[in-house]
């Protein structure tokens, strides 16, 4: 997605530890406008799926998925939670996540009155490096039964081994902006 490509060129900031800072637009403000183009964008790709939910993650994914949900006629989007407590309350699925900016181990939880087996569910997330929240997100759906559509992620980074993992899987993974190489002072994109 060339606006989205432009965007990262010109306010991404590239990270110690291949952390790649879109703060100014995607992870603490947040240009709307470029999240309506994001969501019609996922919608073109996905729109042929008969996708009833989209599933994310808290935090980054929230504010990519309701806007995503516009375009798809309103859907339901659920949020997994990270829960850092060992106590897991309620009837809920679960799954263990890999966090790559903190290196923790954390649970995700979404309680299985958001996520039944006549669902068709479209994940959507903001990054996918190591593959693990993906991973974690895909387990849930599993877990409820429900039929796993495919991914959207905003910005894949190519270079690491999320892409490979989750696609040879079998899943679909729709990537608008595949990262081929990253540094302090150039970046480069896949296509
Ligand atoms: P994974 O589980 O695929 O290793 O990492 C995906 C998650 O880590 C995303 O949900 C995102 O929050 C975070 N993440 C991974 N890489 C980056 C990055 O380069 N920049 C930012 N801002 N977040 C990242």
């Amino acid at each position: 997605m060339e606006l989205l490509k432009q965007r990262i060129l010109k306010d991404g900031v590239v990270k110690a530890g291949n952390v790649l800072k879109v703060d100014s637009f995607l992870n603490h403000q947040m240009d709307v406008a470029l999240f309506s183009e994001i969501g019609k964008e996922f919608y073109n790709r996905f729109k042929d799926c008969n996708v009833t939910k989209i599933l994310t993650i808290e935090a980054s994914g929230i504010g990519i998925a309701c806007v995503t949900a516009q375009s798809f006629n309103n859907i339901p989007v659920v949020f997994a939670k990270k829960n850092k407590t060992k106590n897991i309350a309620g009837d809920v699925y679960t799954s263990k996540v890999v966090s790559f900016t903190h290196g923790r181990e954390y649970d995700i939880i979404v309680s299985k009155d958001y996520l039944k087996p006549e669902d068709r569910v479209l994940i959507i997330d903001d990054f996918l490096a190591n593959g693990s929240a993906l991973e974690g997100l895909i387990r849930l759906v599993e877990d409820s039964g429900a039929t796993l559509i495919g991914a959207g992620i905003v910005i894949e980074k190519g270079f690491q081994p999320g892409g490979d993992l989750i696609r040879g899987k079998g899943v679909r993974v729709e990537s608008l902006a595949i990262i081929d190489s990253m540094t302090d002072s150039s970046l480069t994109f896949k296509d």
